[in-house]
């Protein structure tokens, strides 16, 4: 199975083909189309392995088209949230991220603990529809408004054993509660 067959935006295409990707990992081949298909899913999937394009490509897929060229911070709704365990899972998976979004007007942003928060208001405040977050921050987040979460659509939950193991249950509760019940879950562990 090839990019091309799973029917991925132009854009997206060409950013992998910049890359240099030639064909999907089997996470990929697995998880791609299933996530285009509106279904959640649960996976087994080590760090190296392509996870992060397996649920960022199907999700930018999905948003593209509600994507806006305003710059107005509501025409940019998180849409789409990825939780990670640490700061360095979350800088990573956003970094890949933005490579996979380049080209295209959606927006990406990644908040973590340990530093100033107001280093990163800026980012969300302005709107963001691909956000990536450690369950902490976000909370912080939240708390001071900086960001909305009712629009999300699409939760990433990444490496979720391991932000369980780590404590994150009580964080993990409290931003699901608010999320639209109506959304897409994706578990990776
Ligand atoms: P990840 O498991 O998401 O951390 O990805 C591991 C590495 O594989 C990253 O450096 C990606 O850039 C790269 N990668 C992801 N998908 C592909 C692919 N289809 N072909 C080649 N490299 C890939």
């Amino acid at each position: 199975m090839s990019f091309a067959e799973l029917a991925l935006d132009p854009r997206l295409l060409a950013n992998l083909q910049a890359l240099g990707y030639s064909q999907p990992t089997p996470i990929q081949q697995q998880a791609i189309a299933p996530v285009l298909a509106g279904r959640d899913l649960l996976a087994g999937a080590q760090t190296g392995t392509g996870k992060t394009a397996s649920f960022v490509l199907p999700i930018l897929q999905k948003i593209l088209p509600l994507a806006s060229t305003s710059t107005s911070p509501a025409r940019h709704p998180v849409r789409a949230l990825v939780l990670c365990p640490t700061r360095e899972l979350a800088v990573q998976v956003a970094d890949n991220a933005q490579t996979y979004a380049k080209h295209t007007p959606i927006r990406t942003a990644v908040v973590f603990g340990g530093v100033d928060i107001k280093t990163q208001t800026p980012a969300v405040r302005a709107g963001v529809e691909l956000l990536i977050a450690t369950p902490g921050r976000l909370l912080d987040h939240l708390e001071q408004r900086n960001v909305n979460l009712n629009q999300v659509q699409y939760l990433v939950l990444d490496e979720a054993d391991r932000m369980l193991d780590m404590g994150f249950l009580p964080d993990l509760q409290r931003i699901l509660n608010l999320l639209p019940k109506q959304r897409q879950t994706l578990l990776f562990s």
